[in-house]
């Protein structure tokens, strides 16, 4: 039954049987629907599932974006209803009650409104994500408790929070749910997580404490808090994150494990004493965020069959470069997660670790106690893997072991922090590796960087200058065939533009001149036009191919060319 809009979508043409075929077999091992699998391998997009879904069913589909639902028709549906179920009352139709759902086949999910709001129900069709945010949006106003009100509430009334000591910290107990700054700190977490923030920043000033939030890579200025509220809200962190609150002068790492926006999350939190006072860094761990698949990494067609064919081999090195935050966690888990059958044994050592992969043995990095990157590899090879993630290659040890292993038949992924893909071979030999094992082991290395996605609502065809096409050597045939895009701000995308990001991609293959030229120290830039003429798109060639796409915007990749210079 539920396959027939799916039917309906090969019959017409939208997706091939193929693509159906594919998205069946990533539900079947992610867990997931059909419907969700074809979202995620972009072969749809959600509206279109449920404009099809809707049509099977003769309901309406629609944009919840762009509807306006009074605050009178909001207040007929419980926030509990409306999140147990996903569903949000839209307007009302005479006596009946017109709600979104995101599966018409739920028709338990309807007798139950139906019997709880004691009146007819009328159902249109919307994505779940729409919903839910449409959910968040709609009770997050009707709610008196939000960051804002709290913080107003704290700034114009004299709550005195500034001789907080350490016995009254420790009072905040978990428990104490109904304590203000309890749920300050609850509600921070849930806001950055509803605006899909990847870190929450909270830094003290002479006269105030400014709250921001990474989105898509930018810093986002969100709330300002009065400095008093500085000691309550440090020590209601740290009590989460089982640090020690007395300790006031030394940075301090730690773990929280909570629930934000209906899923598990995991925050790790960094605090460092600065000269304000103690500045917090939470970053958010989505475990989502890692199960997103190779498909949807960002890679191009012919990156993707390399990328397929490089972790498949039974031994050698892969290395994955770029600074922090450009996604290397991510492509490396997504590689480990097609990996991971049972016939094949994955350890990993990394410091720290940030996911746990069911059926992976993941051991963590304590330099305290001599467990370093080289001694567990050493550990590892005698419990005979067939795949090795070494967490970053910071020494010549570490780099040697992780050789060793991979002459002795493993494959072994890796990360180092370089610029692009051919200094990699210059920084191992600069660590004192011995040239011809660089040039033995390692059989690819890939630079990346996550750029930022035009946003799929305000996104709009535009014709860039010629001195644009220019400067990225783009030909009027390619400008020609072109589909740029690019987005004036709204509310979907906080007014910037762009909504998500996407891996652009420097992936460079060994072969025999190279391994020779690796052999003869030869210079990065000889390495690096060598590898060019072989084929390597670098960085910024893959950023440019996404924009002639619309993917993303040559403004994108021309931060991106400044940021490499
Ligand atoms: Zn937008």
């Amino acid at each position: 039954m539920a396959s027939d809009f799916l039917e309906k979508l090969v019959e017409d043409g939208v997706i091939s049987r193929d693509q159906l075929a594919e998205a069946q077999q990533m539900a079947a091992n992610l867990g997931i629907t059909t419907e969700e699998a074809l979202v995620k391998l972009e072969y749809v997009d959600a509206a279109q599932i449920s404009s099809a879904q809707a049509a099977q069913f003769g309901y309406e589909s629609v944009d919840l974006d762009e509807i306006e639902i009074p605050q009178s028709v909001i207040e007929m549906v419980p926030e509990s209803v409306a999140r147990e179920n996903i569903v949000i009352p839209l307007a009302m139709d005479g006596d009946a009650l017109l709600v979104a759902l995101h599966d018409p086949m739920r028709f338990d999910v309807l007798d139950k409104l139906r019997f709880i709001l004691n009146r007819e129900i009328k159902v249109a069709v919307a994505p779940k994500d729409a919903i839910l945010n449409a959910i968040n949006r709609h009770y997050g106003q009707s709610e008196t408790e939000s960051v804002d009100s709290m913080l107003q509430e704290f700034t114009e009334t004299s709550i005195e929070f500034s001789s907080v000591d350490v016995k009254e910290a420790e009072a905040i107990g978990e428990d104490e749910s109904d304590a203000p700054i309890v749920k300050l700190v609850n509600l921070i977490i849930d806001e950055a997580m509803n605006m899909r923030a990847s870190d929450i920043h909270i830094e003290p000033f002479e006269d105030r404490i400014r709250i921001r939030y990474r989105i898509d890579g930018a810093l986002i200025e969100r709330d300002t808090a009065p400095r008093r509220l500085l000691g309550p809200l440090v020590s209601r962190i740290k009590i989460m994150a089982n640090m020690d609150i007395a300790e006031k002068r030394r940075p301090q790492d730690g773990r929280i494990k909570t629930r934000a926006g209906g899923k598990e999350i995991d925050l790790r939190v960094s605090i460092l004493p600065s000269n304000h006072g103690q500045a917090v860094v939470m970053r958010i761990l989505d475990r989502d965020s890692i199960k997103i698949g190779i498909r949807n990494l960002g890679f191009s067609e012919e990156n993707y069959r390399k990328f397929q064919r490089i972790i498949r081999r039974p031994n050698g090195i892969f290395l994955v470069t770029g600074p922090t935050g450009s996604g290397k966690t991510t492509t490396l888990y997504s590689a480990l997660g097609e990996l991971n059958r049972p016939d094949r044994k994955i350890i990993t050592a990394e410091d720290p670790v940030e996911y746990l992969l069911p059926g992976v043995n993941q051991v963590e990095v304590r330099a305290n106690i001599g467990l370093t990157f080289a001694a567990i590899i050493r550990a590892m090879l005698r419990q005979a893997p067939n795949v090795i993630l070494v967490g970053e290659i910071r020494d010549m040890e570490t780099a040697e072991m992780a050789i060793q292993a991979s002459l002795t038949g493993h494959l072994v992924f890796s990360t180092l922090h370089t610029n692009d893909a051919p200094s990699s071979i210059t920084r191992l030999i600069d660590m004192g590796v011995q040239p011809f094992l660089v040039a033995c082991s390692v059989m690819a290395i890939m630079a990346q960087r996550l750029t930022r996605v035009v946003c799929s609502k305000c996104g709009k065809p535009y014709q860039p200058e010629p001195s644009e096409l220019q400067q990225f050597n783009i030909t009027p045939e390619q400008a020609a065939n072109a589909n740029f895009r690019r987005g004036k701000g709204c509310n979907y995308c906080h007014h910037t533009g762009y909504r998500g990001r996407i891996g652009v991609f420097e992936l460079m293959t060994m072969n025999s001149t190279l391994r020779e030229m690796t052999f003869n120290r030869e210079p990065t830039q000889n390495l690096r036009r060598q590898a060019r003429l072989m084929g390597m798109k670098t960085l910024v060639e893959d950023c440019v191919d996404k924009a002639l796409e619309g993917i993303t915007t040559l403004a994108e990749a021309y931060r991106l060319a400044k940021a490499s210079d």
